[in-house]
């Protein structure tokens, strides 16, 4: 019998060597504008692009790299299982994630683990699991959930539909219902939500401290008035660890500093150090509502994500790691102060830990893309948080040597940035 499949010999396709950045917009979706140098390779806090020109790293691809660029011993560990086995699919569980799982409750609240590939799926996992766990054990009418103005919490149609930029959900058709929002750290605001919905109130989803909407941390008393308010109308408490979480703050999870414990965590990018791995950590009252058949995922627990989120977690959770953040992020608030007291710029600095935003003052406004250009430009790696907050992800193992360093580079790019401003 003649085949009627169409073959393309690859070897004959390839695009021009070698492949360049203008590939992009050639070949993929629109979605990103990705800057203009192509990465090569990078080692610690450094990066090095395609024309050799250095980076030093204070942005760790969004919060992800909290090790630096391939550290040696999460290479180890990656290469060792990738000459074991790849994959087995969730017919059948294997050793590292077994251990990731224990190492996840054996350090934290959780009782129970779930395992997926990246932040979006995972709350996508501790929405889906909290509306179950309601319609359970109280009624079909508790599903009502309530999220803050600003927050991120991934693109999938739920989450993006929870998250408070409605600019990221409008325009894909019907969301899904029964999600509110009220103004971050405004505890009136969430008593009041509940005593709206009483007994409908299904779950309060926030970060510790909103990443993508601007940097800014939730207040103490405003995440025990929400762990009140879930008490009381027996509603979960969610948290979005996946910015935060795996050492950011200077504990292992940032609800470990506030005083409250959240009945779901859901943590990702730092978990992998840069490869794609999430979990969502729950009890085990609430975790035995996902049986067989309820939720999964093809790649969720793949053994060589969880034999490197293994290794990320004997890297970080230690006192000497942990306490490397806040020196850290002592040195860096304190430099960061020095550059505004020069040239009166940030409006607020703000955040926890190495997860640092600083805010342009008014007369700056909407100039947070033009300082990430100009540091770029010399060398430096940085992150925004809106227009106009400038925002600071180093590696949580950066010595005081980078972030002086880092500090002068950003010095140099607040004053062109003020220079071009005129
Ligand atoms: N939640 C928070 C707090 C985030 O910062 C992000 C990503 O920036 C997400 C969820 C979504 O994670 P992912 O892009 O891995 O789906």
């Amino acid at each position: 019998m003649t085949s009627t499949a169409q073959y393309i010999d690859l070897a004959k396709a390839d695009p021009e060597a070698p492949i360049s950045r203008g590939l992009f917009e050639q070949v993929m979706t629109p979605n990103y504008a990705p800057m203009d140098m192509l990465p090569s390779h990078g080692k610690g806090s450094r990066l090095w692009d395609t024309n050799g020109k250095e980076y030093l790293d204070f942005a760790g691809g969004i919060a992800v790299s909290a090790m630096g660029h391939v550290h040696p011993k999460l290479v180890s560990a990656l290469v060792e299982q990738a000459n074991k086995f790849w994959h087995v699919s969730n017919v059948l569980t294997n050793q590292p994630a077994l251990e990731l799982a224990w190492k996840l409750c054996a350090a934290t609240f959780a009782e129970r683990v779930f395992l997926a590939n990246s932040g979006a799926e995972v709350n996508e996992a501790a929405l889906k699991l909290a509306r179950r766990y309601a319609v359970n054990r109280f009624s079909e009418d508790k599903y009502e959930i309530l999220a803050f103005d600003n927050a991120f919490h991934g693109r999938t149609l739920f989450t993006v539909s929870v998250g408070g930029q409605p600019d990221y959900s409008n325009g894909f058709g019907p969301k899904p219902g029964g999600i509110s929002h009220c103004p971050f750290n405004d505890s009136d605001a969430v008593r009041g939500w509940f005593d709206q919905h009483q007994d409908r109130a299904c779950a309060v989803i926030l970060e510790p401290c909103q990443g993508e909407g601007g940097v800014t941390p939730a207040s103490e008393e405003f995440v025990q008035t929400v762990r009140e308010c879930c008490d009381r109308f027996q509603a979960l408490m969610i948290f979005d660890e996946i910015q935060t979480g795996v050492g950011r703050s200077g504990a292992l999870y940032t609800y470990q500093k506030l005083g409250v414990t959240p009945d779901i965590l859901t943590t990702a990018k730092a978990l992998g150090c840069g490869f794609p791995v999430s979990a969502m950590l729950t009890t085990e009252e609430i975790g035995s509502h996902l049986v067989v058949g309820t939720h999964g995922s093809t790649f969720g627990g793949n053994p060589m994500a969880c034999a490197v989120a293994c290794e990320v977690l004997n890297l970080i959770n230690t006192p000497e790691l942990l306490g490397n953040v806040e020196a850290r992020s002592q040195q860096l608030v304190q430099g960061l102060e020095k550059i505004n007291a020069t040239h009166d710029v940030f409006r607020e600095i703000r955040g926890i830990g190495l997860l640092l935003g600083c805010e342009l003052h008014e007369k700056y406004a909407g100039k947070a893309r033009d300082i990430l250009r100009i540091c770029t430009e010399s060398g430096l790696l940085v992150l925004v948080a809106g227009a106009s907050v400038l925002r600071l992800a180093p590696p949580l193992n950066i010595s005081e040597e980078d972030i002086e360093e880092g500090l002068g580079l950003l010095k140099m790019a607040v004053a062109r940035m003020i220079e071009e401003a005129v």
